[in-house]
């Protein structure tokens, strides 16, 4: 048996004689073991195509990858990185918690002060259940909605992702609305039925259907920043629409700020409309990089989960006083000043990248809410999914692929968001801008 130390120089002594990089060997190793080489589908680099890159760090505003070469990164894990890479303070706070033990199975400290501090920024969540991921949130927000109003359907809309469980698996965005397949095998027909895929941003269609279906919707999700077909904000006008009929006709409105949630704003989205869902859902910037996902609403509405009502959702690792103390981090270092910055440097990329564009003849759109940014390659607006889909997506996986070459790792997805963090610096933006200036002339 070789020692980790034997097997690293006997990869090295073979990757220099096979002249290949480390990346594309761990890809390969990768597809022998791993579906597609990845655990989580958008990653394989399909949408752009290409070998997904395999990294080895990351700081800051930067990734490294796992032959040497350093990235600008404006993935931040998905938007869960707010504060980039390996935050001091963050980091420390997941040290600290793990030497004193990583799981209790049992109450502990920081999950209180986490609930605290999301109960304190969003006022529409009174109380809140910890899970571990954005997947889970979601879900369990729905078995919510449904067993506190005894009905079955639920509204859901194109282009709007909410995880990977059965019932949101219709024409959804992110990963599956790059491949292109409308309802995932595997999800029964007897499920998706109570489901009803809308159009984003359509007030009249929402009108109808929900009259139509007046006593049976349970819920209305919706992203109210969609952020996985591309960033495409909800109308005011959609928003206030949506809550007026779930009261009109006894349904609850949930509010998906998995992405959203912590990043627009102090409160989230909901601060930003100026309106209160009955549950919001949360994950992401929520971890501090940690895998934890939450869901909180009225006390009222929240009473129904057990162990004080009859709606089952419970987790081994759930408040884990690791991934607890790594979200509280990161919150407590989320004040104004921070959003501030991140609206200036995002303000500064947007208009860097525009002008580019123009410059050279290059059209597109840019959906921008905060540091939440969605490039698309067109000359129209986009307001909803099919609007999206309509954009030009090789284009995007040339520009990808260019600023890649660059050293700017921006979604390898031409349906997903650019992210900022508070990282990122005035002289990383200038040089995102210089590259995507060269990109636009040669794509
Ligand atoms: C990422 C995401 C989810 C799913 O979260 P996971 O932690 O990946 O399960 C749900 N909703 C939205 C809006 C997301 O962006």
């Amino acid at each position: 048996m070789f020692g980790y130390g034997a097997r690293a120089a006997a990869d090295d002594a073979w990757l220099i004689s096979n002249k290949q990089n480390r990346s594309d060997y761990l890809y390969e190793r990768a597809l022998k073991v791993m579906v597609g080489g990845v655990n989580s589908p958008v990653r394989s680099f399909r949408a752009v195509g290409g070998k997904p890159i395999f990294f080895r760090k990351g700081k800051g505003s930067r990734l490294f990858d796992v032959d040497g070469k350093s990235y600008l990164d404006y993935v931040c894990s998905w938007g869960a990185l707010i504060l980039g890479h390996a935050d001091d303070e963050v980091t420390e706070a997941i040290c600290r918690a793990a030497m004193e033990g990583t799981s209790f199975g049992a109450p502990c400290e920081a999950e209180v002060k986490l609930a605290e501090e999301v109960t304190e920024r969003m006022k529409s969540v009174e109380m809140v259940r910890f899970v571990n991921s954005g997947t889970e949130a979601t879900m369990s927000a729905i078995r919510l909605a449904r067993g506190y109003t005894g009905k079955k359907k639920i509204i859901k809309f194109a282009g709007c992702y909410h995880g990977h469980y059965d019932s949101f698996l219709a024409d959804s965005g992110s990963g599956m609305a790059t491949f292109s397949i409308p309802i995932s095998a595997g999800v029964i027909d007897d499920t998706i039925k109570h489901t009803l895929t809308l159009a984003y941003n359509d007030v009249a269609m929402l009108e109808n259907v929900m009259a139509e279906w007046r006593d049976d919707v349970a819920a209305v999700i919706l992203e109210p920043i969609a952020g996985n077909m591309g960033v495409v904000p909800a109308s005011k006008e959609f928003i206030e629409k949506a809550r007026e009929l779930c009261d009109k006709y006894n349904s609850l409105l949930i509010f998906d700020e998995v992405i959203s949630g912590f990043r627009v704003a102090r409160g989230g989205a909901q601060e930003l409309y100026g309106i209160k869902p009955d549950i919001t859902c949360l994950g992401k910037i929520i971890g501090g990089g940690m895998p934890v996902g939450a869901y909180g609403g009225s006390r009222q509405i929240m009473k129904h989960i057990a162990p004080e009502g009859n709606v089952y959702q419970a987790g081994t690792l759930a408040g884990n006083p690791v991934a607890m103390s790594a979200g509280l981090a990161t919150l407590r270092k989320l004040g104004m000043q921070q959003y501030e910055q991140l609206e200036r440097l995002s303000y500064m990329l947007e208009h860097g990248i525009k002008a580019a564009a123009e410059e050279n003849k290059v059209s597109i759109s840019i959906n921008r809410v905060g540091s939440m940014i969605g490039i698309f390659f067109t000359d129209s607006d986009v307001k909803n999914y099919v609007d999206a889909r309509k954009t030009d997506a090789k284009a995007y996986s040339k520009f990808f692929h260019y600023m890649l070459t660059l050293g700017v790792y921006l979604p390898p997805s031409p349906f997903e968001t650019v992210f900022l963090s508070t990282s990122h610096s005035d002289e990383d933006i200038r040089m995102t801008v210089e590259s995507a200036s060269k990109a636009f002339q040669v794509i």
